[in-house]
């Protein structure tokens, strides 16, 4: 397997007598890089947290590649704004998905009920996307690493808040002496850079809330209840009021479903007697987030509503790994990316993708993939949040064991990508110090705004970036499911 250092004297070893992870911890906890503790049973200890959990290195990534994945975020926020607004397209790829997933389905069903009363003109002609499109360096023993895309989020995608912290807290870890002093290598400001995703996230929901134009009307925040990951959340909060000074509501849809209010006759959406401007989405990505009919209704009220919603029920369905397959196929691509300089660039990043359908010639190579070399293979159903992903050799029995074979088109099949192996770095969790070889997966954030009738792009800007860090046998990264832990980076 390829290697990505050169000098396998990083990190430096710590000795008996360092600081560093009290110093680390300490920091975290008194900066807000912080998580919910999980919910302990029989004692109320629900509102407890502890720190997020953090590699005590910055772990190293290309510089170049480094660039290369902000630099290309403009380009594909422009991507997935064509498509969103390409709703008879949606319309084609949900009708393969009918009947095998209920839960895309019935998104798309709302939007189309939403596009039949407000009779094809959209009560809010903005939308606004905050997407996060996530890589993995790819190596393989002749090639030098390149960056190959794991998906793109179009709904509520994290981290964002803390992930700043994070470049923060190794930043300061250097500045105050806490690093061991090493020759060979080169940990400096310029090799650790800062990390604006916390505030540029929160710019770009101030730049939506200020095309609303009503200065008193509040951002809701649509969250899960008792969600972990809060803190995370709060940063953007926090800046939307002292940077832009704007109000924030949060609420669950549980809670929207009895509070919320559409006036009938302006189509405003209030909330707590309070207009809302933006409506932004940490939830609402998962079937269990919809547990009642009034909860599904509640996102039919604010789709329909003069709100603008980050992101729309288009928007979200956009984000489907369904359409990420699709959009593999050039023909496709140049659909919604006519400059072949540009698609090139975006094609490169793109690794093996297909569909599991019986008919196709790509359905039919990947179940021969599947018979012939399921370990190079990852199989994914259209859910986001991590830990729905089926692995390598339990491929085949998975699919075997779906009622028939008209559901293997609810999934979609990808080439596994084949990160680094040489890298170790040390995880904090809860106190505890671990090392060992680990992977780590960067996220690009990106905001865009734009009006969906005349498909006018407003504002469109790369928004700071997630380092996410697992050890390498765990095969999912998930930070607040307990996988993963949160890094930056050190260029290399
Ligand atoms: P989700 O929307 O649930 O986050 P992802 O597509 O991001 O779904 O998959 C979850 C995790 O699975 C990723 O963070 C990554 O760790 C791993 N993974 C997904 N696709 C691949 C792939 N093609 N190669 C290697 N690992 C992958
Ligand atoms: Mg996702
Ligand atoms: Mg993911």
């Amino acid at each position: 397997m390829a290697s990505l250092l050169a000098d396998t004297s990083y990190p430096p070893s710590l000795d008996e007598e360092s600081t560093l992870t009290t110093t680390l911890r300490d920091w975290a906890l008194s900066h807000g890089l912080v998580i919910r503790a999980p919910l302990q049973t029989g004692e109320d200890t629900d509102e407890l947290s502890t720190h997020v959990p953090l590699t005590l290195f910055p772990s190293p990534f290309p510089r170049k590649l480094f660039e290369e994945a902000k630099g290309l975020q403009t380009v594909f926020n422009e991507l997935y704004v064509n498509v969103a607004n390409d709703t008879e397209f949606l319309n084609e790829i949900t009708k393969g998905l009918a009947g095998v997933d209920d839960f895309m389905a019935d998104l798309w069903k709302l939007h189309l009920e939403v596009e039949k009363e407000t009779k094809g003109k959209p009560t809010q002609p903005l939308t606004l996307g905050v997407f996060r499109s996530d890589y993995l360096l790819h190596t393989s023993p002749s090639v030098e690493p390149e960056i190959r895309q794991v998906e793109l989020n179009t709904i509520s995608a994290s981290f964002g808040g803390l992930s700043a912290r994070a470049a923060d807290a190794h930043r300061f870890l250097l500045k105050s002496g806490e690093y061991p002093e090493i020759d060979s290598f080169s940990m400096s400001e310029d090799s650790m850079p800062e990390n604006p995703s916390a505030k540029r996230l929160a710019s770009g929901l101030a730049i939506a809330h200020k095309a609303y134009g009503v200065q008193d009307a509040v951002v809701l925040f649509v969250v899960q209840p008792g969600e972990r990951n809060v803190f995370d959340q709060r940063w953007l909060e926090y800046y939307l009021l002292e940077t832009h000074n704007i109000r924030v509501t949060r609420a669950s849809l549980q809670e929207i479903a009895v509070s919320g209010k559409l006036d009938p006759e302006n189509k405003k959406f209030g909330i707590y007697s309070k207009e809302v401007s933006v409506v932004y989405y940490r939830s609402g990505y998962t079937p269990a987030d919809y547990p009642t009919p009034e909860t599904w209704a509640a996102r039919k009220q604010m789709e329909l509503s003069t709100a603008i919603k980050c992101p729309s029920l288009a928007t979200h369905f956009a984000g489907a790994k369904k359409i990420q397959q699709v959009l593999v196929e050039d023909e496709v691509l140049s659909k919604y990316c006519p400059d072949p300089r540009v698609r090139a660039r975006i094609s490169s990043t793109f690794a093996e993708i297909l569909p599991l359908d019986a008919d196709s010639a790509l359905g039919k190579r990947a179940r021969e993939l599947i018979a012939v070399k399921p370990e190079k293979y990852v199989l994914k159903p259209q859910r986001e949040g991590g830990g729905n992903n089926v692995y390598r050799e339990k491929i085949p029995g998975f699919l075997a064991s779906l009622p028939d074979e008209t559901y293997w088109n609810g999934y979609i099949l990808m080439e596994l990508i084949e990160p680094p192996t040489d890298v170790t770095n040390l995880i904090i969790r809860n106190g505890k110090v671990t090392s060992g070889n680990v992977i780590s997966e960067l996220g690009i954030f990106g905001c865009v705004l734009w009006d969906t009738v005349s498909g006018d792009i407003k504002e469109n800007f790369e928004a700071g970036w997630l380092l996410r860090t697992k050890f390498a046998e765990s095969e999912e990264g998930g930070v607040a499911a307990g996988f993963g832990s949160i890094d930056s980076v050190l260029l290399i």
